[in-house]
């Protein structure tokens, strides 16, 4: 039986096809993750500890608990976290006795407010993303050397994403040699694109019909930011 190296062939796999390879495994992680709180954990007390600390999903991740036959658990997690901010807000009442005068009185008392309404651990998708994600990035670090299958693949691919590829080499000890030749290649090809798009939209070689650049701005966007959510690539 021969030992298998985790994630490579989910990477190699991703690679193939179009946009950030990361961004698409995350993407996939993040929602079997909204399925499993969903579908499993709405009534699980450490998730809805964690959900509640990180004062709900964060604004890019939210979206995702709208799906079929979600409303329900999200409605029961959602009051969760509402009960949490409304404690938050009678505790200082509570406290000084008077309506919100403990928590607003007294210089700063508004910070205090905002720091007990603020997310007192991360978005547990992202946490998620970022545990995955480092583990793709340390994959691709070891074994994306000259010659092997992973190196080829990523050097046929649309590269990462400029946040995934700074993920990447933030975590390598010595530059990555090979990783950033081929991401310097993605780059300048993207950049070629680019270039023959702007120059076909020029008014003087409008009846140039447009090739594979027709979607170049597109494809830089989500090269730059991070892939875009599909309703905006499809
Ligand atoms: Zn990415
Ligand atoms: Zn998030």
């Amino acid at each position: 039986m021969t030992q298998r190296t985790p994630y490579l062939d989910e990477i190699v796999t991703a690679l193939a096809q179009p946009g950030c390879a990361f961004c698409r495994l995350l993407d996939d992680i993040a929602d079997r993750l909204i399925d499993a709180i969903l579908f499993e954990s709405v009534n699980d007390v450490k998730v809805r500890e964690e959900l509640n600390a990180a004062r709900g999903l964060c604004r890019r991740h939210a979206p995702l608990l709208v799906r079929t036959g979600s409303a329900l658990g999200t409605a029961t997690m959602m009051q969760g976290v509402l009960k949490v901010l409304l404690r938050q807000l009678d505790s200082g009442e509570a406290a000084s006795g008077s309506r919100l005068r403990g928590l607003l009185g007294g210089a700063g008392g508004s910070r205090t407010l905002a720091a007990t309404l603020s997310p007192q651990t991360p978005c547990p998708v992202c946490a998620q993303e970022a545990t995955f994600g480092g583990h793709y990035a340390d994959t691709l670090l070891r074994q994306a050397r000259p010659g092997s299958a992973l190196l080829a693949a990523y050097e046929a691919s649309d590269g990462l994403c400029l946040p995934h590829f700074r993920d990447v080499l933030a975590r390598a000890g010595a530059a990555p040699t090979p990783l950033v030749a081929a991401q310097r290649a993605i780059w300048s090809r993207l950049n070629d694109e680019l270039e023959e798009f702007l120059r076909k939209s020029d008014y003087r070689f409008q009846k140039e019909p447009f090739g594979a650049e027709r979607d170049s701005w597109q494809r830089a966007l989500s090269a730059i930011s991070g892939q875009l959510p599909g309703h905006l690539t499809e």
